[in-house]
Formats: structure tokens, C-alpha cells, sequence
């Protein structure tokens, strides 16, 4: 967030602002452009960008875009716990809920892809 910071107080980013992997304009949908434009909304300077970005996209899909981030925050992506905290006040009951659900899910996942299974399976191969 604090590069993010330096970038949105530089002007001339909101008409030349390329974050995107993919060749030509920010496709908005994919991560690096989602986390920018989670982020620059948490600051409230995505509005700048409206050259760069779809802002009216983003808009209208907010839930969408918060899932996203909701899922990456419980993969334990720390980018956007920070972008979270200033997200907390969009937080809805149905997206606490999609939130513990991945939760769940992710630290399930956790525990079950562990090398002790693996250690496990070759232990008994080597009897
Ligand atoms: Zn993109």
C-alpha cells in the first residue's frame, strides 16, 4: 500500500498507469490489476484512473472484486491484508461468510497437502 501511495500521488500515473502482465491496457480482471484497483479504491483514487482502468466496470462488480481478494487473504496473501483493512467497512454479511468459507477450505487444504503424508507414503514404501 505505501508504494501504491507514492504512485497514486504522482500524476502523471493516472494517464500512463500499466500494471498489467498482459500485452497493451489493464485488463482489470486478472491479479496484479485486481490488487491495484482493490487498492487504489481502499485510498479512493481510482477515480483518477478512469484512462488506465474500467472504473465503472470495477464499480458494478465490487462484490466480485472483493471476493477475489477475500480468497487471496485466505491463501495467505499478505498484499492484501493490508488493502483489507481499509476494505473492512465494504465487508456484508453473505462476504464474511464467503470468507470463512475459504478460510476453511484453504487451512483444510493446508493440513492435507503437508509433507508428513508424502514422509508417510515413503515410510511405508521403504518397509
Ligand atoms: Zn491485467
Amino acid at each position: 500500500m505505501q508504494k501504491l501511495k507514492i504512485v497514486a500521488d504522482y500524476v502523471p500515473s493516472y494517464k500512463y498507469l500499466n500494471v498489467c502482465l498482459k500485452d497493451g491496457n489493464n485488463c482489470g480482471r486478472f491479479e496484479k490489476c485486481v490488487r491495484t484497483m482493490t487498492g487504489l479504491d481502499a485510498l479512493g483514487k481510482l477515480d483518477y484512473y478512469r484512462e488506465v482502468f474500467d472504473v465503472d466496470y470495477y464499480n458494478s462488480h465490487k462484490t466480485w472484486y472483493m471476493k477475489k481478494m477475500l480468497k487471496r487473504i485466505a491463501r495467505k496473501k499478505h498484499d492484501y491484508f493490508e488493502i483489507y483493512a481499509f476494505k473492512r467497512k465494504d465487508m456484508t454479511v453473505s462476504l464474511y461468510i464467503y470468507k470463512e468459507i475459504y478460510n476453511i477450505f484453504y487451512s483444510f487444504r493446508n493440513i492435507a497437502g503437508k509433507p508428513t503424508i508424502i514422509n508417510f507414503v515413503k515410510h511405508l514404501i521403504r518397509r
